[in-house]
């Protein structure tokens, strides 16, 4: 099997010369939070199989929706005609996501949900005012760093440089606003001056362009794969605020940062924010099947009614968009949420997990440790002083990973950020091992390498 992966498949955002030097990690099979290679190795499951998996691996409950619903039909198209599990769940994303969202349509990956976002923001204006905005409206506001797909629409918007260069010219023309980063944007992590400088020099840029702009995309709260970047409290309300004062839609791409991981089941919720588009995915089904969605208002699907009806269509359709056994499994997944208290379990975890990653503050290669939810950056640095990260050659990121596995955790690296993303189901025990595997990691590869 080692030989037919190095031999067969091409690993996705991998450097595959690097990748054949090493032995790779193959997973056989999951149980809880453990997953098991196929050498019978025993590891926690620190990423939640890239911030997808839920209610733990091999959930039985998950395998009968399953099995349930192949019993009936695995799959048939949502193109002119329906389907049941799709209509019961898009009732239940509407009834759980802001009050605003009232129309879902289907798509199969992160990306895509964006992409679809994208698409229905552009085409809203030019149906809304044709006249109007004619040539104009065509451009989207994105956060410095920002990740946000890799379809060539959804990575148009993204904001890391290393993934667009190649593909220029890219879908859609992109404005950067500054994320807010606050351990690199201030000195003494002042997240209310953060939060100021970020909304002052957003509004600049809208009063400027905005007729320009026709939606901004943000992850709430969180900027998953930009480092784990914490936003301030009040950041996300601030920048719904000037989109309205600006007629700009806002976008929230929740596709990492929904079903539970910042703690509530989405991240809008604690600001009370109602976003024109919520895009999600990953654990939608729990980590089961791709699934994604974009939900949207009245006012936007309504632009898509009347005349002339031949303008008026949204053209996007996936072969497998609203694939019954996924939504069969989402569904599944929205009901253990409820009937496990889910959401209310977490901030006993939430408040362990602070508690211990207290102490890696003072590892003098930790800059920065930010916590929301039950998500966890840790950044990495040569020295607190400088904040400066090691030098890429040197690995030590991948060392630490290398380490946290042999010592049974798997947890992933962004850039110079340690990223833990446990599974919401683990026990207070397990997050305790985590935690302390990703600690001697840090602690011992570090001290090597310095
Ligand atoms: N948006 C965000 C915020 C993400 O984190 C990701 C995936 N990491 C995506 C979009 C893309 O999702 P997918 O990989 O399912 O296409």
């Amino acid at each position: 099997l080692e030989r037919w992966d190095k031999e067969y498949v091409w690993h996705p955002f991998t450097q595959m010369k690097a990748y054949r030097r090493e032995k790779p990690l193959i997973i056989e099979r999951g149980e809880g939070s453990y997953l098991y290679d196929i050498e019978g190795n025993k590891y926690l499951d620190g990423y939640s199989s890239l911030w997808v998996n839920v209610h733990g691996h091999n959930h039985a409950e998950l395998n009968a929706a399953l099995r349930e619903q192949a019993g009936k039909i695995a799959h048939s198209t949502l193109l002119g005609a329906a389907n049941v599990p799709s209509i019961l769940l898009a009732k239940k994303l509407v009834e759980i996501t802001p009050q605003s969202l009232t129309k879902v349509f289907y798509s199969d990956s992160g990306s895509t949900s964006v992409e679809i976002a994208l698409k229905m923001a552009y085409q809203y204006w030019q149906l809304k005012d044709p006249v109007r905005f004619s040539g104009k409206k065509n451009k989207f506001i994105s956060l410095r760093e920002a990740y946000h797909g890799d379809t060539i629409g959804s990575v148009s918007v993204g904001g890391m440089e290393t993934f667009h260069h190649i593909f220029r010219p890219l879908l859609f023309e992109r404005l950067e606003t500054p994320a807010p980063y606050t351990y690199r944007l201030t000195e003494n992590n002042d997240e209310e001056a953060c939060k100021a400088l970020c909304l002052d020099a957003l509004e600049a840029l809208l009063k400027e362009r905005h007729e320009e702009v026709a939606g901004l995309i943000i992850e709430p709260l969180v900027q998953g794969a930009a480092g784990m970047i914490t936003a301030p409290d009040g950041f996300l309300r601030g920048v719904r605020e000037l989109c309205t004062r600006y007629e700009v839609l806002l976008i929230a791409d929740e596709v990492a940062v929904g079903f539970g991981r910042t703690g509530t089941l989405f991240a809008c919720e604690q600001e009370g924010v109602e976003p024109d588009f919520l895009c999600v995915a990953k654990g939608l089904t729990a980590g089961y099947l791709p699934l994604a969605a974009t939900l949207t208002s009245e006012e936007i699907f309504n632009a898509f009614l009347g005349e002339p009806e031949e303008l008026r269509t949204f053209f996007h359709g996936h072969t497998y968009t609203g694939n019954q056994l996924a939504c069969a499994v989402a569904l599944k997944n929205l009901e253990l949420i409820e009937q496990t208290g889910l959401i209310a379990s977490l901030e006993k975890k939430i408040n362990f997990l602070a508690q211990k990653l207290a102490p890696f503050r003072t590892l003098p290669h930790v800059g920065d440790v930010r916590q929301r939810g039950m998500m966890v950056g840790i950044e990495i640095v040569q020295d607190k002083a400088s904040k400066k990260p090691f030098p890429i050659h040197m690995q030590v990121e991948h060392h630490i990973i290398l380490h946290a596995r042999r010592n049974g955790a798997i947890i992933r690296p962004l850039g110079p950020v340690i990223v833990l993303m446990p599974i919401l189901s683990m026990s207070l025990e397990e997050l305790d091992r985590l935690t302390d595997i990703t600690y001697k990691a840090i602690e011992t590869v570090t001290a090597q390498t310095y």
